[in-house]
């Protein structure tokens, strides 16, 4: 039987890299699927659906609410959006145009990156602190806390901060000197599960607002996120996101979501309009979420090392080529597979090996974040049975010794 991509012409690649979006994100289990295709058979009212999943993803969470988003990136932008206007329906209606509003948005330089377009989007400018001379090589430093309090103004919406393993300073300190000017901490974690136990860490050390993506680890829907935290600030950013096609007096938004008698009118289409989520992503990252923390972390793991053995022994002994495991679960509960290629013996650089891997039948993709030093990664996430193996012979292959 052919399969969708067949019959549209598309050949399917095995992804040796991780749920990347270029790359069509995650393997979605069939249980999450199954979830998305019943919830495309009825109609339900969103914003009630919307209300279920924010009392779901507060008991997954430890937030007083939460939101299903189409994507991390899209909860920055809900969140920032939610940061400037608060509950104000007038305000929402003239983004991203942000005049008199406070439209300040505080952020290390050290954690700028390409998503926080979705911040700026919003209308708001960026503030940046901080100089992060342990990357330049020159120092040691980078942004630290009395850097955030001294560009903290009454003009601040809100500071934006990206977590990942080395993220400094620590968010408690960050969450301190915020707090203290009362400005809210929104926090980027898009790729910071697993552990799962991340999920409630962020809002434990003190964030405001928190997005994850739905696509990576969670194994959801590629085009659904998480944004949970502070009750007022996710209504303010469903205010901006559901769809308001509805007369005042019919609107009957659930309290628990929208407490429409605190509201002069209802805000017109929102900022994040464009970024709405359907019935089968708010199901499906359910569906995915509720699977993402009940699966066993040893078992999650031990598969994920099964694979990257696989590979490794598929590949075995390829001269100039060290193949090393990456497996410090201190670090990362992911383990991973660091092939260091020795240009001179192999005759090939690194970024050779990756494209050739690339331009494969299938096409195989693998990490190249560190080809520069002559490195080639491999991670297990969104490899299917029998993958590994066919990425460790091909690699012998392509290194000649096959
Ligand atoms: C992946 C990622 C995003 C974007 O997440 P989406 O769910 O694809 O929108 C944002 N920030 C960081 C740090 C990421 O790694």
């Amino acid at each position: 039987m052919t399969h969708v991509y067949e019959r549209l012409g598309i050949k399917p690649i095995i992804n040796a890299l991780g749920p990347a979006t270029r790359l069509s994100g995650s393997i979605m289990p069939t249980q999450v699927a199954d979830a998305m295709r019943e919830a495309s058979q009825y109609c339900v009212d969103i914003a009630s659906l919307q209300a279920r999943a924010s009392q779901l993803i507060s008991q997954h969470t430890g937030a007083e609410a939460g939101y299903v988003t189409s994507g991390a990136a899209a909860g920055l932008l809900l969140g920032t959006a939610a940061s400037v206007t608060g509950l104000d329906p007038s305000l929402m209606n003239r983004l991203p145009d942000t005049t008199g509003m406070k439209r300040r948005v505080v952020m290390a330089r050290s954690h700028r990156n390409f998503y926080d377009h979705a911040v700026r989007s919003v209308g708001i400018d960026l503030v940046e602190i901080g100089i992060a001379d342990r990357y330049s090589g020159a120092g040691v430093r980078d942004a630290e806390p009395w850097e955030y309090a001294a560009a903290i103004d009454d003009n601040t919406a809100a500071v934006v901060y990206v977590a990942y393993a080395h993220t400094v300073p620590d968010l408690p300190a960050v969450v301190a000197v915020a707090h203290a000017a009362g400005v809210p901490v929104i926090v980027d974690a898009a790729g910071q599960l697993p552990p799962a136990s991340n999920l409630r860490r962020f809002i434990e050390e003190g964030a405001d607002l928190v997005a994850f993506s739905g696509g990576k680890a969670i194994r959801g829907p590629q085009a659904s996120g998480i944004l949970c935290g502070r009750r007022d600030l996710i209504e303010a950013a469903a205010l901006q996101h559901l769809d308001m096609d509805i007369l005042w007096d019919q609107w009957n938004p659930p309290i628990e979501l929208i407490d429409k008698r605190h509201l002069p009118g209802a805000p017109h289409h929102g900022i994040g309009r464009p970024c709405k989520v359907g019935k089968e992503e708010i199901v499906g990252l359910l569906t995915a979420l509720e699977l993402f923390v009940e699966q066993d972390p040893d078992a999650r793991r031990a598969a994920w090392l099964d694979m990257m053995k696989n590979l490794m022994d598929a590949a075995g002994e390829i001269p100039g080529v060290e193949i090393k495991l990456v497996n410090d679960p201190k670090r990362s509960e992911i383990p991973l597979v660091h092939a260091q290629i020795d240009e001179d013996i192999c005759g090939m650089t690194a970024l050779d090996v990756i494209r050739q891997l690339q331009d494969s039948e299938p096409s195989i993709q693998a990490n190249p974040t560190n080809v520069r030093e002559g490195g080639v990664g491999f991670g297990p996430m969104c490899l299917k049975e029998g993958e590994p193996e066919i990425v460790g012979h091909r690699l012998r292959e392509i290194l000649g010794t096959v």
